[in-house]
C-alpha cells in the first residue's frame, strides 16, 4: 500500500520508539509515586516537558499534557466556557472550517446558552483578520481559530489576528481606566485567543507568545510521535475548568496518570520535527509541486483547492469533476493508494466536506474532493505511480 494519508496520522519514527520502550518495562512507576522510581519517571516527564517548552518559548508550568488535539481542543474551549460564571452569556468567535474537536464542543456550548460566531473564509479558505475584530461583542471571551486546515493545508494569517486581539483588549481596558471610577463598572471582558496548531507543528515555528496566543493545541502523532499523546499550551494566570477530576496531575486541569511513554516520545519527535523542519519541508514541497504539476497536465478541469503558496507543504485537495471523491478514493485503495477524501463520514452519513463548501465550492465540486497528504516518507517514484494511476482513472 501505498500511503499518501499522512495529515491523517504519521508513522512512529524508529528513534522515537526506541526512546520510549523502557517507559512500558523497566522505568514503568507512576511519576506521581513519591518513591525513588517514581520520581526517576517524573525527572524524564519533566525533561520532555522542559524541551518542549523550550521549542515553543513557553514555560514547562504552562503544558498540560493530555490524550492529544481532540481532549486539548475541548479542554480549550469547554475549560474556559466552563470556568465562567455562567455560560448564557458568553460569545466565541470562530470559523466553519474548523476541526470536529472544535465545532463539536462549540455546537455543545450553544447547546448551553452561549453564542457562536463563525467567521467567512475566502475562496481559498482564508480568514481575514479584520472580520475577528468587526465580530467582537461585549461578551467576546475566546476566539479560537486552527493554524492550518486539516484538509487543505491552508496557513491562517494567526499572528496578525494576535497582534489585533492583543491590540483590541489594551485598547478597551485603557478606555475603561481612563472613564469615570463613578460610571465605569466591571472592567470589560479580556478577549481569549486559541489556536489549534495540530497540522501546522510539522512544518512551522508555533510559537503561542509571538502569534500572542492563550492556548494552543498539539498532537504527538501529527509529527511522528506516539498517537493517543498531545497538550494544550495554557498561559499562565488563565483559569480552565477540568473536564476530568480526580488525580490532580497537570496542576488539577488534567487529571489521570500520565501517559508517560507517549510524553517522552511526543517531545522526542518534535524535537526531531523542528530540527529537520526546513528540509522536510522543502523535500515533501517539491513532491507536491511535481504532483500538481502532472494533475494540472491530465486532468486541466482538476481544481485544486489547495493555495500552494499558502499552505503547509503536505496538502494537496484537489476536485476532479464528473467524480464521487469517495468513488476515486476506493478505486485508488484498489491500486494500493490510499488517499482520503475532503469529506467527512458521520454516522453512515456521507456529508460534503464543510471546508470546501464554506470557500464556496458547490455540492458536487466539494464532492469531488481528495485530499493527498504527503509525509518524510513519500519517495519520487510513489509520486510517479500516483500519477499514473490518477492518469488512468480519470481518463476512462
Ligand atoms: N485538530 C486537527 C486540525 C486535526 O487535524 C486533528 C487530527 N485529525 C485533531 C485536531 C485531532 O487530533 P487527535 O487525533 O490528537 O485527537
Amino acid at each position: 500500500m501505498i500511503y499518501f494519508d499522512y495529515a491523517a496520522t504519521t508513522p512512529l519514527d524508529a528513534t522515537v520508539l526506541k526512546k520510549m520502550l523502557p517507559f512500558f518495562s523497566k522505568s514503568f512507576a507512576n511519576p506521581a509515586s513519591v518513591h525513588a522510581p517514581g520520581q526517576a519517571v517524573l525527572k524524564a516527564v519533566d525533561d520532555a516537558r522542559y524541551r518542549i517548552a523550550e521549542i515553543l518559548g513557553v514555560k514547562g508550568t504552562e503544558i498540560i499534557f493530555c490524550s492529544g488535539a481532540t481532549e486539548a481542543n475541548n479542554l480549550a474551549l469547554r475549560g474556559l466556557a466552563e470556568a465562567q460564571k455562567s455560560l448564557k452569556h458568553l460569545h466565541i468567535i470562530s470559523s466553519p472550517i474548523e476541526h470536529a474537536s472544535v465545532l463539536e464542543p462549540l455546537q455543545y456550548l450553544k447547546s448551553q446558552g452561549a453564542r457562536i460566531s463563525y467567521l467567512p473564509v475566502d475562496s481559498d479558505g482564508l480568514i481575514n483578520p479584520e472580520t475577528v475584530i468587526n465580530a467582537i461583542e461585549p461578551e467576546t471571551i475566546l476566539v479560537s481559530i486552527a493554524a492550518a486546515n486539516s484538509e487543505t493545508g491552508i496557513i491562517q494569517p494567526i499572528k496578525k489576528i494576535g497582534r489585533l486581539i492583543k491590540k483590541y483588549n489594551e485598547r478597551r481596558h485603557l478606555e475603561w481606566l481612563n472613564s469615570s471610577p463613578r460610571l465605569r463598572g466591571a472592567a470589560p471582558q479580556r478577549i481569549y485567543f486559541h489556536s489549534d496548531a495540530t497540522q501546522a507543528a510539522n512544518f512551522i515555528d508555533c510559537r503561542p507568545e509571538a502569534w500572542h496566543l492563550d492556548m494552543m493545541s498539539l498532537s504527538g502523532h501529527k509529527f511522528y510521535g506516539p498517537k493517543g499523546v498531545g497538550l494544550l499550551f495554557v498561559k499562565s494566570g488563565l483559569v480552565l475548568s477540568a473536564l476530568a477530576r480526580g488525580g490532580h496531575q497537570e496542576r488539577n486541569i488534567r487529571s489521570g496518570t500520565l501517559h508517560v511513554a507517549g510524553i517522552i516520545g511526543m517531545a522526542a519527535a518534535f524535537d526531531i520535527a523542528v530540527k529537520k523542519r526546513s528540509s522536510r519541508a522543502l523535500k515533501i514541497g517539491g513532491l507536491r509541486e511535481r504532483l500538481v504539476t502532472e494533475i494540472r497536465r491530465f486532468a486541466p478541469d482538476a481544481i485544486v483547492n489547495t493555495k500552494l503558496t499558502a499552505s503547509i507543504p503536505s496538502h494537496l485537495n484537489v476536485s476532479f469533476p464528473g467524480w464521487e471523491g469517495d468513488r476515486l478514493l476506493a478505486a485508488l485503495s484498489e491500486r494500493g493508494i490510499a488517499v482520503s477524501t475532503g469529506s467527512a463520514c458521520a454516522s453512515g452519513d456521507i456529508s460534503v466536506s464543510p471546508v470546501l463548501r464554506a470557500m464556496g465550492r458547490s455540492e458536487n465540486i466539494a464532492a469531488s474532493a481528495i485530499r493527498f497528504s504527503l509525509g518524510t516518507p513519500t519517495s519520487a517514484a510513489e509520486i510517479a505511480v500516483l500519477i499514473r494511476a490518477l492518469r488512468d482513472l480519470t481518463h476512462n
